[in-house]
């Protein structure tokens, strides 16, 4: 038997043997009581670690800026975000269904970014024909892109200085700050921090390219924590001995932060595998996620493809615009297969 190439996402992965163990031997209590020492542990590492006060463990991400916008808005606020950020296109509008809270939905520009001007200029003055505006959420990494530093510096800003507070999606912070640190030679941690600190809140997905099963951490200051805490419970997410899953959060967090690097070397060598092939015009990837547009003639066969690939034992997403996600459980032998397996389609 072949083994399965999973390229659909970085959230199929299983927690390693090693990880499985972090977990059963986790000490659990009642999370909901406060008093599960794996929870609060993973709690207080990832708050020193990215430079906040506290932080609060939760089962999704999507739970988790669901319950940031909540904590930094009131009913009739807004928030300033991406057109195609998770926490707007991608959250069943949780924060209008559920909040009232409206968004205010911005174009990106082709590196991810939202023009400067544009959210300067979708700050609503204080008069009662418009919600009131208090949030920019930002996204890093975004689609796979990291956001230039520089950027995310002056964005933030901005924010701050027009009074609005500051979220950070950063399911992929950690992807994010692998990128960034190839670029400046400094180390992952300090990086993620870096960006950390441009933020009142920020969110990370530990079942991402952490590998760890289940959930994802809210950052922030204690007024916020607590707020987000309550917002938590209504939202049905105060778990038990969840100290399980947060072991693995812990354990992902000490073991898988400095081999993230290894998924975009990966995402890379399957770019250029892929360069040159009739059809196919490939975004050269910045971190762990590899999209590949099917043009002219080879259009028509993209969903072929994907059935040819799945014939093979390889999964990716799209149509016309393929996507491929590399993780932990995909190895160079594993993109070595995709490059041929689609080389092989194509010279069919
Ligand atoms: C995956 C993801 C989320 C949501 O995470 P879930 O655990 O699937 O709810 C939020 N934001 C971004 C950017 C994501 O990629």
């Amino acid at each position: 038997m072949t083994t399965i190439v999973d390229l659909r996402s970085d959230t199929v992965t299983q927690p390693t043997l090693a990880m499985r163990i972090a977990m059963t031997a986790a000490p659990l209590g009642d999370d909901v009581f406060g008093d599960d020492p794996s929870v609060n542990a993973l709690q207080e590492k990832i708050a020193a670690m990215l430079g906040f006060e506290a932080a609060l463990f939760v089962p999704t991400g999507t739970q988790s800026n669901l319950c940031a916008i909540l904590s930094h808005c009131q009913r009739g606020d807004e928030y300033i975000v991406g057109q195609f950020a998770h926490c707007y296109r991608w959250e069943g509008g949780g924060a209008a269904v559920f909040g009232s809270v409206q968004p205010q939905p911005l174009p990106h520009q082709a590196d991810g970014t939202l023009a400067l001007e544009d959210i300067e200029a979708a700050i609503k003055p204080d008069d009662a024909h418009f919600a009131r505006t208090r949030l920019l959420a930002l996204e890093n990494t975004l689609g796979g892109k990291l956001l230039p530093f520089a950027y995310v510096q002056q964005a933030t800003h901005l924010a701050k200085c027009k009074g609005l507070a500051r979220h950070l999606d950063g399911a992929r912070l950690f992807n994010a700050a692998t990128a960034q640190a190839a670029l400046t030679g400094a180390d992952v941690r300090a990086e993620a921090r870096r960006i950390a600190d441009c933020f009142d809140s920020v969110s990370v997905c530990l079942s991402k390219g952490l590998g760890a099963p289940v959930g994802s951490v809210l950052c922030g200051n204690l007024e916020f924590v607590a707020r987000a805490h309550r917002i938590r419970k209504m939202a049905g997410g105060g778990m038990r001995q969840s100290g399980m899953l947060a072991a693995a959060g812990t354990y992902a967090l000490d073991h898988h932060l400095d081999r993230l690097a290894e998924d975009h070397a990966l995402a890379i060598r399957l770019a250029e595998g892929l360069t040159g092939l009739p059809g196919l015009q490939v975004e050269p990837p910045q971190t762990n996620i590899l999209f590949v547009d099917l043009v002219g003639p080879a259009k028509e066969r993209s969903a072929e493809l994907l059935e040819h690939l799945k014939a093979h034992g390889i999964l990716a997403t799209g149509l016309y615009r393929l996507r491929f996600v590399t993780h932990l459980d995909v190895d160079a032998a594993g993109i070595d297969r995709t490059i041929a397996t689609i080389t092989r389609f194509f010279s069919a």
